[in-house]
């Protein structure tokens, strides 16, 4: 029969953050699982990259599987390319719809430097992904991840409801590689307590679902079906396994392992075992060991074990989807109100007909052969291996998406954070670029686009430098055109950009680093942006700087409207008055003419006196607060956690 050592491989801990849990259980889940082939989650908000180092006695201390949510935060190459799965959060089982959020007085410095955000202030993440509007969205999102990390396996979490099965089976469509579907009962005691009362569906229900739709397409072998959602016995594992799921998540009772004592008082900073806390006093009273919750994860597969010789099952794999060993008799007889409650929708085995699988049996294929950046790979061995600067020059087409992606993976893999000198890598494109061009760019590439870029541009970016230019014989006026498409810029952690046009919608939202300089943008610039800076030398559309709790904006205004067109909530708009504002804002228009010899800058700079007053400075209030504070030396930057 499997091995129990087989068996744990199939086991995740479920998503657990690093903002809302300490970081030494977060380490504690990672090296115990990681021992066992198993995977721990990091859940949302990014990992300090001096985890993904094996430590001397080979422990790994870096989460397995990584997630991708809407707030990005710490979603850097770096951190990409250092998980064997990717996982896109698209709701949380206990609280579908809902989004989440880690209050600021969990928001130290520490959980700030990781998340790239201000210390103190309260991190949310909206539900809906900024670059994800419908399934060719999630399509384009898996795509962009698998590019980054070819060897990682791309999730998608979704959430037991009702049609659960259907966006399940555009998920395998879209070549996600494993559906994650997260019951009602999952979710620490972060979450709010009406939801975990009240919202959600069990994971039973959303596994029959899934099993029965996949099935009946002819997709459930190209994909794995995970659940998780208060899975705590062998029992619990073989009823999700006979509804149809090949892998578990177990996250409860992983804290459980771990010292929790279920106080359910996660989100006030005050978890007394030293696990759902930041504070440093109370983060020294944890006790957890990694052994600890080894032997719990060999207790359920132990469990599992005599549950599967009792069914007669030898391999997991076989008892996927076998609704009818259930034996239902107890619940459907029993006095209370499940009395003659009709199963038969739950437990109705799909007609698989012949060739048909019922379990993951085989890989997606992703097309990564077709992407040009095998192209730009081979041409940058030089730099790749050696350092040596490259340059190299080709024409791109908007059929090639998500260029940049797989070259930055592999300046990751080999230079960590770090990446290579600046410019080392330089290519220089001319055409109109696909979806998500520059993609997680990361540092030491410089991509030079003559032409236009269609949406997600820089999407991630990590680092590299990122240039964009009308094509020479274009005859339109730059600064009154569109160059790029919409959401540019999405989750960026690093880099610097200079476009010489304007932007669609939605650019720069959640970045929290990168340095941007364009002539102008649609609605939404700068929403949920926690760090930073962005020059606008143009208009802007609606709700600029909607949730922007860090980073800095100075646009143009020479209509003298724009406060009309800002959302104020948590931002104050002021003159730039200050030297270092000037000098930085100067600094970046002066980047852009060198960059872009974009005659808008020139006008600018030519009358800087006169142009100066026209500048509005988009200042964040919590962000104001955290640089005077730092000014005051009251905040000293991370430097080792
Ligand atoms: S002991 Fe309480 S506060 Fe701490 S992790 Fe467990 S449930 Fe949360």
């Amino acid at each position: 029969m499997e091995p129990a050592t087989e068996i744990v491989k199939r086991f995740a801990t479920g998503a657990i953050s690093l903002g809302s849990i300490s970081r030494e259980a977060h380490e504690s889940l990672a090296i115990a699982m990681n021992r066992i082939g198993a995977r721990s989650n990091s859940g949302e908000g990014g990992e300090d990259h001096r985890r993904f180092k094996p430590d001397a006695n080979g422990d790994r201390r870096h989460s397995a599987i990584k997630q991708v949510a809407s707030g990005r935060f710490g979603v850097t190459t770096n951190y990409l390319v250092n998980a064997t799965d990717l996982q896109i959060k698209i709701a949380q089982g206990a609280k579908p719809g809902e989004g989440g959020q880690l209050p600021g007085h969990k928001v130290d410095q520490y959980i700030g430097w990781v998340r790239n955000s201000t210390p103190g202030v309260e991190l949310i993440s909206p539900p809906p992904h900024h670059d994800i509007y419908s399934i060719e969205d999630l399509a384009q999102l898996i795509h962009d991840l698998k590019n980054v990390n070819s060897q990682a396996r791309i999730h998608v979490k979704l959430v037991a409801e009702v049609g659960v099965g259907t966006i399940a089976a555009g998920v395998a469509k879209a070549h996600g590689d494993v559906v994650l579907i997260s019951g009602d009962t999952g979710g620490t005691g972060a979450s709010a307590e009406s939801s975990i009362k009240h919202a959600g569906l069990p994971w039973e229900l959303g596994v029959a679902e899934a099993q029965q739709v996949l099935v009946q397409n002819d997709l459930r072998g190209r994909i794995v079906v995970q659940t998780d959602g208060q899975i705590k016995t062998g029992r619990d594992v073989a009823v999700a396994c006979l509804l149809g799921a090949d892998e578990f998540g177990i996250a409860t009772a992983s804290l459980v392992t771990q010292g929790c004592i279920m106080l359910r008082k996660c989100h006030l900073n005050t978890c007394s075992v030293g696990i759902a806390t930041q504070d440093p006093e109370l983060r020294s009273r944890f006790t957890g060991k990694p052994e600890s919750l080894i032997n719990y994860m060999f207790f359920v597969a132990e469990d599992l074990r005599e549950i599967m010789a009792e069914l007669g099952f030898r391999t997991m794999d076989e008892m996927v989807g076998r609704v009818d060993r259930l034996e239902t008799g107890d619940a459907v007889e029993h006095w209370q109100k499940t009395r003659g409650i009709d199963l038969s929708g739950l437990l109705t085995m799909p007609e698989a007909g012949p060739g048909v699988a019922t379990h993951h049996s085989y890989d997606q294929d992703h097309g990564l052969e077709r992407a040009l950046d095998n192209e730009l790979i081979a041409k940058s061995m030089e730099a790749l291996e050696h350092r040596v600067s490259v340059d190299i020059e080709m024409p791109i087409r908007n059929a090639n998406r998500t260029v940049g992606a797989m070259l930055s993976g592999e300046v990751a893999r080999r230079y960590g954070e770090d990446g290579l000198p600046e410019g080392t890598i330089h290519t220089r494109f001319t055409g109109s670029a696909g979806q998500s061009f520059a993609a997680f760019l990361a540092k030491g590439i410089s991509f030079r686009l003559e032409g236009d870029a269609n949406d997600y541009f820089a999407k991630g970016a990590s680092g590299g430098r990122i240039v964009v230019v009308p094509p020479k014989e274009a005859s339109y006026v730059p600064e009154e055109n569109v160059i790029i498409g919409n959401v540019a810029l999405y989750g960026a952690t690093g880099g610097e950009v200079f476009i010489r046009g304007t932007g669609g919608e939605r650019f720069c939202v959640r970045n929290s680093g990168a340095r941007a300089v364009i002539e102008g943008v649609g609605d939404h610039g700068c929403e949920y942006m926690t760090n930073g800076r962005v020059v606008v030398l143009g208009p802007t559309g609606r709700n600029f700087a909607a949730g922007m709790s860090g980073g800095i904006a100075y646009v143009l205004d020479e209509t003298n409207d724009f406060a009309s067109r800002c959302n104020q909530e948590m931002v104050d708009l002021e003159p730039v008055v200050d030297h270092e504002d000037i000098e930085e804002l100067r600094g970046l228009i002066e980047a852009h003419l060198l960059h872009t010899e974009s005659a808008n800058a020139k006008r600018v700079l030519s009358a800087w006196d006169e142009m100066l007053p026209k500048f509005v400075k988009v200042y964040p209030r919590d962000y104001r607060w955290f640089i005077e504070a730092r000014k005051r030396g009251e905040l000293e930057p991370v430097s080792n956690g």
